[in-house]
């Protein structure tokens, strides 16, 4: 398929999230924090996460070829793009459904704010993480869309990285807060798909 038209869908798939995370942002500003665990190696893992989701793949689609990226260039077979294509849309819509069940609870970093709710109805019904879910999708649709070693893989690397160090942290933090509440909903749940993972 067209490279043109894989970057267009992977464009659109940035566009569409930032539009959601930034009306969030805007919503959530005036909610004050209670709790901040934003130490040192959050605030890398999150820079990381915006050079390898944002900053290296949107450099290689508006200028991958000049600037030499074209030599780390990959083949994938027909299949594996479309699939890149539809994996868009539910990674806009997994993203779209936390931020807006999650509401004033929802925070970019480690941290609890002011009269934090525990959610666990809409989509964290049946899962823990379902923001991360979302996330997943659309790092592995970027690995299908824009087929280069480094702009396809630095999502999957730099949010895998950031994910796997952070969930545990994460987990722990809402048992402090929320006790067994938290406890019970964990043993209701799973923590990326539905009955399995
Ligand atoms: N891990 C969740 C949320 C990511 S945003 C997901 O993938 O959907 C991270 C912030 O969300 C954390 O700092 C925590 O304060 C908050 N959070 C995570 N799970 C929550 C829940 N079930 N209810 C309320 N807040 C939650």
């Amino acid at each position: 398929m067209s490279p043109l038209i894989l970057k267009f869908f992977f464009i659109l798939s940035i566009f569409l999230n930032s539009i959601i995370r930034s009306y969030y942002e805007k919503q959530n500003k005036f909610k004050e924090i209670e709790k901040n665990n934003k130490t040192t190696l959050e605030k890398i893992l999150l820079f990381l996460v915006f050079l390898g989701m944002f900053f290296i793949p949107v450099v290689y689609v508006f200028g991958g070829a000049r600037l030499g990226f074209s030599y780390l260039d990959y083949v994938l077979p027909f299949y594996l793009q479309v699939l890149g294509i539809i994996l868009v849309f539910p990674g806009v819509w997994f993203f779209y459904r936390s931020h807006k069940d999650l509401g004033k609870n929802w925070s970019v970093s480690l941290e609890i704010r002011k009269e934090h709710n525990l959610i666990d109805f809409g989509i964290y019904k049946y899962i823990r993480h379902p923001m991360y879910s979302s996330i997943w999708i659309w790092v592995i649709s970027q690995a299908l869309l824009l087929n280069n070693y480094i702009a396809g893989l630095s999502g999957v690397i730099c949010f895998g990285i950031l994910y796997f160090l952070r969930i545990e942290k994460e987990e722990k933090m809402m048992i402090e807060q929320f006790g067994d509440e938290y406890e019970n909903y964990k043993k209701r749940t799973k923590r990326l798909i539905p009955f399995i993972i």
